[in-house]
């Protein structure tokens, strides 16, 4: 993070001002420099800003103010204040209008994609779809859950109520900042909830669109608001707030850790969704070739910047070297370059920092006598400035190597060799997470070993995204709660039990 004081950057506190897009061929881009929004409305920072870089080529394109804890204390006692009337607002009403924010959001889907590339580097083809397009998609799903929702039930001879749950903090990571936002802000409407949303300090442009739109959609002021600013100070301020009811968190398990650590103190409701290594298993009897290509689009997903990227390619000893030819094949297919580009398909990472740290990964998986197939350290030819690693695929990985335990959040992929099915299940189980996963094989066979995966998340045979179903990690990827559908609604409320 780079905190300055503000010199010669004016936070936008309009909604007007239309973004100019950003690409390494545009000389001197900018977006919007974004307030705070509390109450409904901009509310410029104080003199530091922090700010936001392209990482395609390390240009400064806006800025955000540096926020407090006194920034934290404004946007909690307006999320107060809304609580009461927000609360009792109808089902029927909060879902029209989550639907009209995904509407609006919809309407200003080439500004989303077009901003988050700029900030993030996600290929612009894959921002129109995953970054702008599903949290629209999300907002829908989550309103239809929310209209045919068990709001009460009748138990023996008790009616029970699900009931608005407060205040929540949200705070979310870099690499669908919208999405993660939307993740968070959906259910909580939706649940009669009001906020205070923390984007990452990365990747902070798509908060003020969503404010924006949230106003056009109807929302009442101080339902919604959005503090920018570093996690030690902001999240810090959010986690520990005595008036915050509820902190909903993505992100690493290093900062998991320290939030749910300091929220304890007010024994506020915390869910964590944290970080992941998950394990795409290939099966002696699969489809070698879908499995190959489905997995290499999963590892190298978002440039890698994926918590549910399956990460470690788990296959048969004997057929480690078909496998390693099949994905070099592919792997060649995977333009890297400018992400604002339509052939792209490997942008940048989202900082020079992220950079360094996916690149020590490759050394190291190289150090550790892993069989380095595709790419390597250092940068891909044509790429020299911006924060560019080469793709890069290992096989012959010892399934205890640093690069198949840590979470690296890059276009790293190992490949790990099984002798047997019980060694194959435990390679994958052998990991600290369990958010995600893979099978393929005989759909069946593939199902039973589906079963034995510790993880909150399995995919077989490419089984579809499905934005309704409980999405969240066993072991160290979270402490048990689920997002999206009824069960990201259902961690939003309260229950109440009343005996009649
Ligand atoms: P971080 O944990 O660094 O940051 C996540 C958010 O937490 C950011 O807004 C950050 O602020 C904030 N934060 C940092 N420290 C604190 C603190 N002490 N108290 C409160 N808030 C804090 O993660 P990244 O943004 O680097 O995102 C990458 C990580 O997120 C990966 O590990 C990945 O696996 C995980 N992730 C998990 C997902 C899931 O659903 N399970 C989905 C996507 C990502 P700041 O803006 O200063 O960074």
């Amino acid at each position: 993070m780079t905190t300055r004081s503000n010199t010669n950057t004016t936070p936008d506190s309009d909604s007007g001002s239309a973004p100019v897009p950003d690409s390494a061929a545009t000389p001197s881009p900018r977006f919007p420099s974004p307030a705070h929004w509390i109450g409904g409305r901009p509310v410029p920072g104080g003199p530091d800003v922090i700010d936001v870089v392209n990482p395609a080529n390390g240009r400064v394109i806006a800025a955000v103010p540096a926020g407090t804890a006194a920034d934290v204390d404004s946007a909690v006692a307006a999320a107060r204040t809304a609580f009461p009337a927000w609360a009792a607002t109808g089902v029927t009403d909060r879902v029209a209008t989550v639907r009209r924010l995904a509407d609006v959001l919809e309407s200003r889907v080439e500004e989303i994609a077009l901003t988050i590339t700029a900030e993030l580097g996600s290929p612009l083809t894959e921002s129109r779809i995953a970054q702008a397009g599903q949290p629209v998609a999300l907002a829908r799903a989550t309103a239809d859950v929310a209209q045919d929702f068990p709001w009460s039930e009748t138990i023996g001879n008790s009616l029970v109520l699900r009931e608005s749950l407060g205040v929540v903090g949200a705070i979310t990571p870099w690499n669908f900042p919208l999405n993660q936002m939307m993740s968070k802000v959906a259910p909580a409407l939706l649940a009669g909830n009001t906020l205070v949303v923390k984007p990452s300090e990365v990747t902070p442009l798509t908060a003020r669109i969503l404010a924006e739109a949230a106003a056009e959609a109807g929302l009442p002021g101080g339902v919604l608001n959005i503090v920018h600013g570093a996690g030690p100070v902001v999240g810090a301020a959010i986690t520990a707030h005595p008036d915050v009811d509820m902190v909903t968190f993505t992100g690493s398990t290093a900062a998991g850790r320290l939030v749910a650590a300091s929220a304890a103190d007010s024994v506020k409701r915390v869910t964590l969704e944290l970080g992941g290594k998950s394990a795409s298993v290939v099966l002696p009897d699969a489809d070698l070739e879908k499995a190959v290509a489905l997995s290499l689009a999963s590892a190298w997903f978002n440039n890698g910047q994926v918590c549910a990227a399956w990460t470690r390619l788990i296959v048969p000893a004997d057929r480690q070297r078909q496998v390693a030819e099949l994905l070099v094949a592919a792997a060649e297919g995977f333009r890297v370059g400018d992400p604002m580009s339509e052939p792209t398909r490997l942008g940048p990472l989202v900082s020079e920092t992220q950079r360094e740290r996916v690149d020590a990964y490759i050394r190291r998986g190289l150090a550790d006598g892993a069989r380095l197939v595709f790419g390597g350290p250092g940068r891909p030819d044509g790429c020299e400035t911006g924060a560019y690693v080469r793709p890069t695929i290992f096989t012959d990985v010892d399934p205890d190597a640093v690069i198949a335990q840590e979470e690296i959040f890059g276009p790293v992929l190992s490949v790990i060799p099984y002798t047997d099915e019980e060694h194959a299940v435990a390679i994958a189980n052998n990991s600290v997470y369990g958010l995600h996963g893979a099978v393929f094989g005989e759909p069946d066979h593939a199902l039973s070993v589906a079963r034995r995966l510790r993880t909150g998340q399995v995919d077989v045979n490419g089984g579809q995204y499905n934005m309704v179903a409980p999405f969240g990690g066993y072991k160290q990827s979270g402490n048990g709660g689920r997002e999206f559908g009824r069960y990201g609604l259902d961690d939003q409320l309260e229950t109440k039990s009343v005996q009649l």
